[in-house]
């Protein structure tokens, strides 16, 4: 179909995708996600094929293509319906290491980018703790300077990709929050690079509801010498940072659900014309047939918008309100065609190992991560009512 935002480049891309999951991905993903892992020798595929590094800059091993072609790659890696790994393939390339993109100066970020494009080192993003997530100045994990190192001390919960991550793009607290309300109170952030090889870091395994084989992980870090030159931009500045990061987060989420969708309606399109009721296909069933029309022209819509926003940012503009909407919306719409899904396959879609029942545990977990729909409806809010 034709696009104002796809061109034939971007078609190819998309067949050599999904070719490569179908051959790479497909026949293994269930077994990983038994494991809660991910395993080395996809990373090193991924980096081999120029997957991980579609949008870091090519000084660093990356292809420095335009955002649609990342949009190709998020949505076919949604569509092929393990949102474990799709968790921690971007997580790694467009959660965590834009930091060092944008942000780091040039020496730290060769020292971690090349590498992690080329999938030899992974990353994570450890923001949250068993203390605060949305609330940003609730952060309590501590850097405090000591002569040419920093010593971390603190626990940082539901951290995807942590298991395996040799490095975290870590939120930490080196200066007082301001006291009062409002975003002020959230200056004194930072943000380090952590090795996770590091005297004084653990980890423990997290099994999670769904987003299996994203080796969620709690991580404890107990007087952590980390060196000072691991900071990433400026001292205090990290939450400013966080707000920048965390556009491109929301994007990449909605975009992956978008993928998530179509695939969960390829699915569900299958089963209705297969599946025979009283000698008639569930395709057939009018209460049916409206149901999926509804939810067909949802995600057409939901589409314009994703599309429209990554162009926005692609122009350059921080579309921060059209990130929100668009994650709100998609990641909401993706649970109920997941739940309507589940119900059409009546009692086989609620065993453990099916489709709908594993459409259903991951898309539950998108409303939540990276901002929850609450918060993504008051960023939203006070756009509109101020
Ligand atoms: C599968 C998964 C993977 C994740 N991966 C990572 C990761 O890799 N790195 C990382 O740092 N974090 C990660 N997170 C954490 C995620 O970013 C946080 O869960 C999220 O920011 C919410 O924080 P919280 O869980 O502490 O919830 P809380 O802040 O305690 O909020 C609890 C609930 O309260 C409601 N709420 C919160 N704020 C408001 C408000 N202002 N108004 C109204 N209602 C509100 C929402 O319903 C929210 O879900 C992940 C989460 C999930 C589910």
């Amino acid at each position: 179909m034709k696009s104002a935002y796809f061109d034939d480049t971007h078609a190819a891309f998309r067949e050599e995708v999904r070719a490569f999951l179908a051959a790479e991905v497909l026949p293994h993903a269930a077994a990983w996600e038994e494991r809660d892992t991910v395993p080395a020798h996809l990373w090193k595929l991924l980096g081999e094929r120029g997957y991980l590094g579609l949008l870091h800059p090519r000084s660093v091993g990356g292809g420095e293509r335009d955002l649609f072609t990342s949009v190709v790659f998020l949505e076919e890696l949604g569509r092929i319906g393990y949102a474990g790994l799709r968790a921690a393939v971007s997580v790694h390339s467009y959660m965590a290491t834009p930091y060092l993109t944008r942000m780091a100066d040039r020496d730290l970020s060769q020292r971690y980018l090349a590498s992690a494009v080329r999938g030899e080192r992974l990353a994570a993003l450890a923001i949250t703790e068993p203390g605060a997530g949305t609330d940003l100045s609730g952060l309590g994990t501590t850097a405090v300077r000591d002569g040419d190192h920093f010593v971390v001390d603190g626990t940082k919960s539901m951290v995807s990709n942590g298991m395996t991550a040799d490095f975290l793009i870590m939120a930490v607290r080196t200066g007082a929050p301001a006291t009062g309300h409002g975003p002020r109170r959230t200056t004194g952030l930072s943000l380090l690079v952590v090795d996770t090889a590091l005297p004084g870091v653990a980890r423990s395994p997290r099994r999670t509801l769904g987003w299996r084989s994203a080796g969620t992980a709690t991580i404890t870090l107990d007087a952590v010498r980390v060196p000072a030159d691991r900071l990433i931009g400026r001292l205090d500045n990290g939450f400013y940072y966080l707000m920048r990061g965390l556009q491109l987060e929301r994007l990449t989420a909605a975009t992956l659900a978008l993928g998530g969708m179509e695939g969960t309606l390829e699915e569900l399109r299958a089963h209705l014309r297969a599946r025979k009721v009283a000698g008639e296909a569930l395709a057939r069933k009018q209460a049916l047939v409206h149901r999926v029309a509804d939810l067909a022209t949802e995600l057409a819509a939901a589409r314009q918008l994703v599309h429209h926003t990554a162009w926005l940012y692609q122009e350059g503009e921080l579309p921060a309100v059209e990130c929100s909407m668009a994650k709100l919306h998609t990641t909401e719409l993706a649970c109920r065609l997941a739940d309507t899904a589940l119900q059409l396959h009546g009692s086989h879609g609620y065993l453990e190992d099916s489709y709908a029942a594993r459409a259903q545990r991951d898309a539950r977990a998108a409303t939540i991560a990276a901002g929850p729909s609450e918060v993504m409806r008051d960023l939203i809010g006070q756009a509109v009512l101020t």
